[in-house]
Parts: structure tokens; sequence; C-alpha cells
């Protein structure tokens, strides 16, 4: 049983109530944690701590803060298959998965922005004769950095590094559904010297934990990856305090499949597209949207490509996909399916549970669904989790309007070998992120969030430094010099 304790003001401690949560592993349902059952009294001792830690982390020379981020990043990435094992067994996805992706990218985080940040600069507007302009940028002080269970280090420290580098002291809140990785963070942060209170880490649950962050009169903005639902009672608490507030959260993503796609590329990336992580990720393809002159083609391959994934194991690295993160997730995606059924859905392959040798977690198969109108809820809703639709289209506006045609705007893929077709669709498309022929290809300097209800403000490079400094112009008029 791994004890995970709360990181304040540099010292690994309990909730202050005493208070514990205990986690399982949804793969084989075993316990495998306890975690601290915060309240606001351990928010209150993190905010204090990141309040004095503030003045003097500021003021470190950048390439000081950044050589410490950079050794975060090292230390991460030595650290990859043992951190690799932990994440999965916390979330249930492939070993092998957290070993390319979440693990070497949370490294990848703490560098590129420890590295971004020595190359952040203000702008100077010149009034000729009569004077300048210079715009500091400043760190805004505590910032709350609210994160989800379907990526944990990766997305935690996609929140931590920016702000960090930007000169404030963090107070984090992990989901208590996955805090077995922060907890490791906070070692790796004090073996590299990272100054006590700079960065601070409580767990436990969001309206306890999360909502005293936000509520705290000390913190100064706050960061949030998670549900739609969530980050609009985030964006009235933080509106009510007037502080900002950047909100990456759910989606609804549609893939466009017109008749020149390069056809066996297209299909083998959408199922990838569909079911990495379970399909719990973001930016996952829900809605699978085919010319109808190659929908059948398109179907019979993709059904058969679906088909040879193996749901299976984590530790196996034959495994494609592993265990959906609870029981409770896993029912709120088999309710969708049901939904689905009810509303006269034809199930193509996939939508029961899998068992596997052994184990007693959350498995389900693969799942593809025709059949429906897009109004229908399994089109209009985020279900998560390894569940995609099919729909046909006529034509490039038909395929755009059923694209946009949800209150989600995060993400959508176009195939098609037409530049002409992707560019005009790419500009209809109400999406903050559109990816051509490829799915996830990630550039970290590039603006990251969605549009409509999928979020407000971006992240990664450039505008996660803006959001984690304000500026302050400063007019020098020479003629009184
Ligand atoms: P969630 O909204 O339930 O929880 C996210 C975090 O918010 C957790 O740490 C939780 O404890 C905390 N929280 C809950 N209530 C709170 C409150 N009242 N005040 C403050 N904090 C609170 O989401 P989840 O189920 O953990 O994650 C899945 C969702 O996250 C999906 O909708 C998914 O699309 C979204 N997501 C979005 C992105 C993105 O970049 N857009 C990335 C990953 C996940």
């Amino acid at each position: 049983m791994i004890e995970i304790k709360n990181y304040i003001g540099g010292k690994l401690c309990a909730a202050r109530s005493g208070s514990v949560l205990t986690g399982q592993n949804p793969a084989d349902g075993s316990d495998i944690w306890h975690c601290p059952d915060s309240d606001a009294a351990d928010v209150g001792a993190a905010v204090q701590a990141a309040s004095e830690a503030f003045g003097s982390w500021k003021k470190f020379d950048v390439s000081k803060r950044s050589s410490i981020l950079l050794r975060i990043a090292d230390i991460i990435e030595s650290k990859n298959d043992e951190l690799a094992e932990l994440e999965s067994k916390d979330t249930g996805k492939p070993v092998w998965l957290c070993k390319e992706v979440d693990i070497p990218r949370s490294a990848a985080n703490f560098r590129f922005f420890a590295k971004a940040v020595t190359q952040y600069h203000s702008e100077t507007y010149d009034m000729g004769q009569r004077g300048f302009n210079y715009t500091l940028r400043d760190p805004l002080g505590v910032v709350g950095c609210i994160s989800p269970w379907n990526l944990p280090l990766y997305l935690l420290s996609w929140k931590i590094a920016p702000a960090l580098a930007a000169g404030n002291t963090v107070v984090a809140k992990p989901s208590e559904v996955t805090p077995l990785s922060a907890f490791y963070l906070s070692e790796i942060c004090k073996k590299a010297g990272l100054p006590e209170g700079v960065l601070n880490i409580c767990h436990g649950f969001g309206d306890k934990v999360g909502q005293a962050l936000i509520d705290h009169p000390g913190v100064k903005a706050v960061s949030f990856t998670g549900g739609t639902l969530t980050g609009k009672k985030i964006a009235a608490a933080c509106a009510s305090r007037l502080i900002p507030c950047s909100l990456e959260l759910g989606g609804k993503n549609a893939a466009l499949v017109y008749a020149d796609c390069e056809f066996d590329h297209t299909v083998n990336e959408l199922v990838r597209s569909c079911f990495t992580n379970q399909g719990q990720i973001c930016l996952c393809t829900e809605r699978i949207l085919v010319e109808e002159s190659i929908y059948e083609k398109f179907k019979t391959a993709f059904i058969s490509r679906t088909s040879k994934l193996k749901v299976g194991d984590p530790t196996c690295s034959e495994s494609d996909l592993g265990a959906l993160v609870s029981g409770d997730h896993t029912r709120k995606v088999m309710d969708w399916v049901k939904t689905a059924e009810s509303e006269g859905a034809t199930i193509l392959f996939g939508g029961k549970n899998v068992k596997i040798e052994g184990l007693v977690g959350h498995f389900l198969e693969p799942t593809v669904i025709e059949g429906l109108s897009n109004a229908c809820h399994i089109n209009q809703e985020e279900v998560f989790g390894p569940v995609v639709t099919l729909q046909k289209f006529s034509n490039l506006d038909e395929s755009v309007n059923l694209a946009n045609g949800t209150r989600y705007g995060l993400s959508a893929t176009i195939w098609s070998g037409s530049l002409k077709t992707c560019h005009e669709v790419a500009a209809k498309l109400q999406v903050g992120i559109v990816w051509v022929n490829s799915w996830l290809l990630r550039d970290l300097r590039t603006p990251f969030g969605g549009m409509k209800q999928s979020g407000l403000g971006r992240e990664g490079g450039r505008d996660a430094l803006d959001f984690f400094t304000e500026s302050k112009n400063v007019c020098i008029h020479y003629d009184k010099l």
C-alpha cells in the first residue's frame, strides 16, 4: 500500500484532519494507495506556503528557474519506467503507453517551458520624438492548477511547468481518482532542489480541496482541465473574485473523411484516434463522418481493423487497450451505449464488457455504432470511452454542418488528398485544434484549447506564459526626462 502525502512548504504531510481515501488498481481491483482527504485547512496551509515562497521565486534569475525545471525533467526521464508502471497501476492504461507517451511528455513539458521562458520577451512601442512604451510581464503570485485523471502527470505538468517558469508559485490539485504520479512528482521536485513552498500539492476531492482552492483569496488565477460542468463552476467562482481562469474542457470531436483520402492511412490513424487510452483523451475522435461514396468500404475496413485490437492486461506489451479508469466511469460509458441502442442505433462492433483471465477490472470492447442522426444523445454528449459513431454525408457543406453541430468545439481531423478541401474545411470548423491527415501530432509551441463549451483561453507556448503573467505598460515621455 502506498501512503500518498500532501506536499506543502517542501514537506510531505498527511491531511490535517487525518482523513484518508483509498484507491484501487482499475485493472485488478486491488487497493493500491491511501491518499490525504484534504480540506480547506490543508489548502490554507498550502496557499500560505506558496505566498511566502513567491517573493524570492519571482526574483530568481530566469536561467536559475529554468535550470531547476530542467533538472525536474531529467529526473522524470531517468525514472521513466518506474513512473510508467505507477501511472498504469493508477489509471488502468497499458504500461507501454505510459512509457511512450505519458511520462516522456511530462518530462517534455518541464523541458519545453524551462527553455521557452528564457526566450520570453515583451513588446515596446515607439512614439517617435515624444517617447516610447515598454511592457513588463509580471508573474501573478500564487496560482491554482487543477487537473483530471485521464493523463495524470502529463496534464498536471502541462500546467505546473509554465506557471513555475513564469515565476509564480503553485498550489496544485490532482484528480482524487489518480493521485499517485503527482505524489512522486513531489519527491522529484525535492530532489531537483525546487525551493520549499514553490510547488505545493493538495490531494482530495474536487468539491472540498478544489473548491477551497478556487475560493481562496490568496489564489490569483486558476488553470483547470476537466469536464465542462466543473469548468462552469470554476468560471463562476473566478468571475465572482475577478481573477483569470483558463479552462480546458470536454469535446465531441469529429473526423471528416472525404472520398479522396489516403484510405489505409486514414483507417489506421482513425482507429488510433478513437481507442488510444481506451478513448479517454479529450482529443479522441467520437464521431466519424464519411463521404457516402466510400461509406460502406470505410465501415468494413474500420471494423476489421478495430476487431484486431487486443483488450487486455495493462502490463502486457500486446494489449492495445487496458482497463477504464473506474467502475463508475465504465458504467457511465455503458449507459451511453444503452441509450444509443434505445434510440435505434446498430452496434456494429463491441458494446460489451471484456473478461480478462485473472483480472476483475473494468475492461470494455472498442465499440462502433451507426444508424443515428447527429441530434441523438450519443452524437451530442461526450462519452470519454472507447465508443465511436459513424455517420455519412453527401457534400462538403453537410460534413461541416455535422461536425459543427454540437455545443463542443475542441478538435477535429480532416482526411483528404485535396489541399483545397483541407483549407476550406479547416477554415469553417468551429474548433480550437484541427489536424489534417493526422491525429495528436503535437507541437508544444502551438495554441491549445477549445471553442464553444470546450473551453476558455489557450494553453501551450506563449499563450501559457501570457496566461501566467500580467502585463504592465510603462510610458516614457522624453520631454520631461
Ligand atoms: P472533472 O471535471 O470531474 O474533474 C477534474 C478536476 O476538477 C479533478 O481534479 C476534480 O477533483 C476537480 N474538481 C471537481 N469539482 C471541483 C470543484 N467544484 N472545484 C474545483 N475543482 C473541482 O473531470 P474528470 O472526470 O477528472 O476528467 C474528464 C474530463 O476532463 C472530460 O470531460 C475530458 O474531456 C476533460 N479533459 C479535457 C482536456 C482538455 O485539454 N480540453 C484534457 C483532458 C481531459
